[in-house]
């Protein structure tokens, strides 16, 4: 995982790219220094010849998820007075409930654990913009030299998807039919595929760099070329659940 001072350093230069996701930066990085905490401590634990969730199971069942959860909770002024509630809603996504914004912030920071170690060995290969690891659909592609990346908002996994602008969502290849959009400067981008009318988010400049797990929130000025694709209002948003877990705020067009 790339370090605190990496993760300050982007958030202070592209902090622009996402200023409508109205993140609290302050929070991010004390959400972040502690998370890279909790992140070194389960990865003597994690074992990658089983699945994340496995793992997680396994941390729960020695009580250190609940303890991290707490810690983190600490933190974001989130109390965590029932572990087993908070992490059934966590799963459920009722972020709402108490315990659960941090329990969920306590299994991001394993999930990037287990996702690092795995990206040690190198970059893999999946043609669909769903997390290997995690199992999360992912709306941030990046290039990397000739090759289009997808990365996950939640473990910050990175899989190559393709050589060329192929649809992560239904596999379509005709140049015609997938569209990018975006400025002259074209550092960050938004395609959309005209086959399946799903919509992601390019960063294509490779001059940007920041820590993986920021990439999906930089990503997010494309959402301003939403009017040269002529597009609604757009479906899931991964910028938005990125946010909504690092930090408070909402995310306004
Ligand atoms: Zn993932
Ligand atoms: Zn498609």
């Amino acid at each position: 995982m790339e370090g605190l001072d990496e993760f300050k350093k982007a958030i202070a230069k592209y902090g622009h790219f996402f200023k409508h996701a109205r993140v609290d930066k302050a929070q991010a990085i004390s959400v972040e220094e502690i998370q890279q905490t909790i992140a070194s401590r389960a990865r003597v634990e994690l074992d990658t010849g089983r699945s994340l969730e496995e793992n997680v199971e396994y941390l729960n069942s020695k009580g250190l998820l609940a303890q991290w959860a707490a810690e983190i909770g600490g933190r974001i002024g989130d109390k965590v007075d029932n572990p087993g509630k908070a992490l059934e809603a966590a799963l459920e996504g009722r972020l709402e409930e108490q315990g659960a914004r941090a329990m969920l912030l306590a299994i991001q920071a394993v999930a990037r654990s287990y996702a690092d170690k795995l990206l040690e060995r190198g970059v893999g290969y999946e043609p669909s913009a769903r997390c290997p690891v995690c199992g999360l659909e992912s709306r941030t592609m990046v290039r990397r030299g000739r090759w289009f990346n997808m990365i996950c908002h939640f473990c910050g996994y990175e899989w190559r998807v393709s050589n060329r602008m192929v649809c992560p969502y239904c596999g379509e290849s005709n140049p015609v039919a997938v569209g990018v959009y975006g400025d002259k400067a074209r550092r960050v981008m938004l395609a959309k595929c005209h086959t399946c009318n799903s919509t992601w988010r390019v960063v294509m400049d490779e001059t940007i760099r920041a820590p993986r797990i920021l990439l999906p929130l930089i990503a997010l000025k494309a959402e301003q070329f939403q009017v040269f694709a002529n597009l609604g209002s757009g479906r899931g948003d991964a910028g938005l659940e990125w946010s909504q877990i690092h930090a408070e705020g909402g995310y306004e067009e």
